[in-house]
C-alpha cells in the first residue's frame, strides 16, 4: 500500500509512548511506534492527537448580529425578541457570509464536526436554511456539518412553522429541534417535534428548561415520549439550567431518569452564564447545569458554544477548548481525571451524541485528526492549548504556526 503521509511522534491517549500514524487514500493505514517508510512526514513532537473537536449545539444562522440588536436587560426574552426582529432582514448571502466566518474560525480551533440549529419560520423563511445547506457543501472537505431544522419561536403559536420544518426535513435537514419554552403549549410542541422526527426517522433535539426555577420542568414529558416512542439514544436536550437549581436528591432522580431514557444533555456555559439569574443582584448563581455530575449518573453529556456575538452571547471565538475551560472553572473542576472527562465532553462524548460511526482513531478509519499543543486532554483544557494542525480524510485542513518571541531580533 502506498503511504501518503506519516504523522510522527504523536501522543495518543491510552498508548505507551509516542505513536506514528500513516495515511493512505484518506484512511489510517497504520498506527505504530517508529513506523518504517519513506513517505513525507510531519513531526508532531509529542503533541496530543485527537479525532478533533465537535460542536453538538451551535447557531450559525444568527451568529455575528450583535451590532444589529439592542441589549438592555440581557434576558432570554430580550435575546429571542431582538434576534426575531433582526432575522426578518436576513438574506441568504448575509447568513452565508456570517456563518462562513464562524465555520472557518471553528476549523482553526480544531473543530471538524458540528451540529447547527437553523431557524425556519415565517420570519426567516428558507433563506437561512438554503445558506447553511450551501455552506455545508462548500466546507465539506474540512468539516462535517449537521443541520437541525429548528422552531426557535414556537410551533402552536406560529402558524406555518410546522409545515416549513416538514419541508426542510424532506429537503436536506438532518434532524429537527424544538423550543417548548417559547410556546404557550409546550406539551403539544414537544409531541409535534417528536412526530416530525418519527415521520422522517431522524433524531430530535430540544432547547429545554432554560431558567432557574426548579418547578415547571418539561423533562418528564420528553423522557416519557422518548420511552413511549422507542427513541432512546436519539434525543438530546440543551441548557436544562433548571437542573442546576435542584437539591442533590431531586437532581439525582432526574439524572437517573435521563440515563435510563438514553437522553443526552448539552451544557452551554457561555450563554447560560450570560442570560440566567438576571433578577439576582448579589451572590448571583452560576446557572450552569453540572454536566460532570450527570455523567456520574450515566448521562451522556457534552459542552458546546451555542451562540457567538449575538444577544444570547455577545462574545465568543468558537473555541471549544475555551468553552471546556470555562465549564471546568465554573464547575470547580481541577483534578486531572475530571479535566480529562471535560475534554471527553467536546470529543468522544460529542461523537456519541451525534451518533458518529467513525470517530476513534484506528487502522482502517478515516485519516481525520487534530493535534493540540498539549500532552493530554486535561492539559489542553487547563492551559487553553490551541489546536496546531489537522487533517480530514487525509487532507491537511489548517495550520497554526506557534507565536515567536523575538527579544530584539527582527522577524523580517
Ligand atoms: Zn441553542
Amino acid at each position: 500500500m502506498a503511504i501518503d503521509l506519516v504523522i510522527r511522534n504523536a501522543f495518543f491517549p491510552g498508548s505507551d509512548g509516542l505513536t506514528d500514524i500513516a495515511f493512505a487514500n484518506g484512511r489510517i493505514a497504520a498506527m505504530a511506534p517508529r513506523f518504517v517508510c519513506d513517505a513525507p512526514e510531519y513531526d508532531a513532537g509529542g503533541r496530543l492527537v485527537s479525532g478533533g473537536l465537535i460542536e453538538t449545539h451551535i447557531h450559525l444562522d444568527k451568529a455575528g448580529i450583535v451590532g444589529r440588536c439592542a441589549l438592555c436587560t440581557g434576558t432570554l426574552a430580550e435575546a429571542v425578541s431582538e434576534t426575531s426582529k433582526a432575522k426578518a432582514a436576513f438574506t441568504e448571502e448575509d447568513v452565508y457570509a456570517r456563518a462562513a466566518g464562524i465555520v472557518e474560525q471553528a476549523i482553526l480551533n480544531g473543530t471538524n464536526r458540528l451540529r447547527t440549529f437553523v431557524e425556519i419560520d415565517g420570519r426567516a423563511g428558507f433563506r437561512s436554511f438554503d445558506a447553511i445547506k450551501r455552506l455545508r457543501a462548500d466546507y465539506a472537505a474540512a468539516i462535517d456539518i449537521e443541520i437541525c431544522a429548528f422552531a426557535q419561536e414556537g410551533l402552536t403559536n406560529d402558524p406555518g412553522t410546522e409545515e416549513m420544518l416538514d419541508r426542510a426535513l424532506a429537503s436536506g435537514a438532518d434532524l429537527v429541534g424544538g423550543c417548548p419554552y417559547t410556546d404557550p403549549r409546550p406539551d403539544d410542541h414537544i409531541r409535534r417535534i417528536f412526530d416530525l422526527g418519527e415521520r422522517y426517522g431522524v433524531p430530535v433535539d430540544f432547547h429545554l428548561d432554560f431558567d432557574l426555577d426548579p418547578a415547571g420542568s418539561n423533562l418528564p414529558l420528553v423522557i416519557a415520549e422518548t420511552l413511549a416512542r422507542g427513541y432512546q439514544g436519539r434525543v438530546s436536550v440543551g441548557h436544562v439550567t433548571k437542573l442546576s437549581a435542584l437539591p442533590p436528591e431531586a437532581f439525582e432522580a432526574v439524572g437517573r431518569s435521563l440515563a435510563q431514557a438514553g437522553i443526552a444533555v448539552t451544557v452551554l456555559p457561555a450563554t447560560d452564564l450570560f442570560l440566567t439569574a438576571r433578577a439576582t443582584t448579589y451572590l448571583v448563581p452560576r446557572g450552569v447545569t453540572p454536566a460532570h455530575r450527570l455523567a456520574e449518573l450515566g448521562v451522556l453529556t457534552t459542552i458546546s458554544t451555542n451562540n457567538v456575538l449575538n444577544p444570547f452571547t455577545p462574545f465568543g471565538d468558537v473555541s471549544l477548548i475555551r468553552m471546556a475551560n470555562l465549564y471546568a472553572n465554573v464547575a470547580q473542576i481541577g483534578t486531572g481525571n475530571a479535566l480529562e472527562a471535560v475534554f471527553g465532553m467536546i470529543t468522544i462524548n460529542a461523537a456519541r451524541l451525534l451518533g458518529l460511526k467513525q470517530y476513534a482513531l484506528e487502522v482502517g478509519g478515516p485519516a481525520t485528526l487534530v493535534l493540540f499543543d498539549a500532552v493530554s486532554g486535561a492539559d489542553a483544557v487547563a492551559r487553553l492549548s490551541p489546536a496546531v494542525t489537522g487533517w480530514k480524510d487525509g487532507r491537511q485542513t489548517f495550520l497554526r504556526p506557534a507565536p515567536r518571541l523575538l527579544f530584539g531580533q527582527s522577524a523580517l
